[in-house]
């Protein structure tokens, strides 16, 4: 893939597909408080740069979940289909909720 190796940084984010067809939105972000990673059940460090995983789902609606950068990359990326790159200001979190309050089939290809 591009120097990102398959994961956000701060300008970039990433959107692919799960099997389910949800869309998953895959961006960087900075731990305000303590999280635990759905991957591996460890502590996510406030402070520490790790990944939000945004699903949009295909019926509309949406939720997310803190991996850690390296959980998200061994374990998330490889089960998504059609994974690009998409600017990080298109994921912002308020963007991703309005997202999800129209079902796949009318929202913008964006
Ligand atoms: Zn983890």
């Amino acid at each position: 893939m591009s120097r990102l190796d398959g994961l956000p940084d701060t300008r970039t984010s990433l959107r692919g597909l799960t099997d389910e067809g949800h869309e998953a939105w895959l961006v960087r972000a900075i731990a305000g408080k303590l999280y635990r990673c759905p991957g591996c059940h460890g502590e996510i460090a406030i402070g520490s740069d790790h990944v939000v995983v945004h699903y949009v789902r295909r019926a509309g609606g949406s939720d997310h979940h803190h991996w850690h950068r390296q959980c998200t990359e061994a374990m998330l990326v490889p089960e998504l289909r059609g994974l690009k790159q998409v600017p990080a200001a298109a994921s912002s979190r308020d963007r991703l909720v309005a997202r999800g309050r129209r079902p796949a089939g009318r929202r913008r290809a964006r």
